[in-house]
């Protein structure tokens, strides 16, 4: 199955999809920090209209970095496996994915493991940990994040959009959970993960996770620490293609954030991108 993200309304040679029929970002019970089976997220799907599912757990490295939020290493085959069952149900298409945490060492292992081993649908791009070669890596949501640590989280985004690994990246703005001011630094680090979004030409994602997490206490008071409204201006004037997922944790989130990520997109002149799949 081949999934690809468009603005064409004219099928090429699959079938389109609605950005509300298509969710590809959610994690179930095997990372540890979501809950809910692959079946649980399966029935939730079916439930709420969403006829493409992508399961897109946390992907563990082999020397189980991260492994505090990651999906144990001897799980894989297990979660693999699910997922495959759940592919049998004709009542909608799952797809088999991984989100990946990018950085230039696992990007062999990347494509070994879950494009060449597990013949995965696609894999999400994303960046939770700034690292620095000399220093214990910095988790984006409760690390100190300074211009530095901005800088390298821009370095590394950029660097996994030019991969060519990942169908899109999730949530480019998630730094906005520790950078909390709008300033020069935060203005050219969007600039450059927008352009390589546009040199590469990989979609980014509006993160409904975002809007359902807990305010932050930022230079304007309390805000909600992404999707950030002036990265998504400067990405709707560059024209970057942008689709929206939930990126559930739990299967009763799969689709409640979608309103909200839709008029968040309205707001700013931002048309959603649409889904091609092709068997
Ligand atoms: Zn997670
Ligand atoms: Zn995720």
């Amino acid at each position: 199955m081949i999934i690809t993200i468009t603005h064409n309304s004219q099928s090429q040679q699959g079938l389109l999809f609605k950005p509300r029929q298509v969710n590809l970002h959610t994690h179930s019970v095997f990372c540890g920090h979501g809950k809910g089976s692959v079946n649980d997220y399966v029935e939730s799907a079916v439930a709420n209209e969403v006829r493409v599912l992508g399961c897109s757990e946390h992907a563990p490295v082999p020397d189980e970095r991260w492994s505090r939020t990651r999906m144990p290493f001897s799980r894989i085959g297990e979660y693999m496996h699910d997922v495959e069952q759940a592919q049998a149900d004709r009542r909608l298409t799952v797809l088999k994915a991984v989100e990946c945490d990018y950085l230039g060492d696992y990007q062999n292992y990347y494509r070994d493991e879950f494009v060449g081993k597990w013949k995965c649908d696609y894999l999400i791009g994303a960046i939770h940990f700034v690292n620095f070669s000399d220093a214990k890596d910095i988790s984006i949501h409760n690390g100190h994040i300074g211009k530095r640590e901005l800088a390298r989280y821009t370095e590394h985004y950029v660097d996994m959009l030019a991969s060519g690994l990942f169908l899109f990246g999730a949530h480019p703005d998630v730094f906005g959970c520790m950078y909390r001011v709008w300033d020069d630094e935060a203005k050219a680090c969007s600039q450059a993960i927008i352009q390589a979004a546009k040199t590469y030409n990989v979609p980014l994602e509006i993160n409904g996770n975002g809007f359902r997490r807990n305010k932050i206490l930022s230079s304007k008071g309390l805000v909600r620490p992404y999707p950030i409204r002036h990265f998504w201006e400067m990405a709707c004037e560059a024209k970057v293609t942008a689709i929206t997922n939930s990126d559930a944790h739990k299967p009763e989130d799969l689709t409640v954030s979608f309103d909200t990520s839709v008029a968040f997109a309205n707001s700013i002149g931002i048309e959603l991108a649409s889904f091609e799949l092709i068997e």
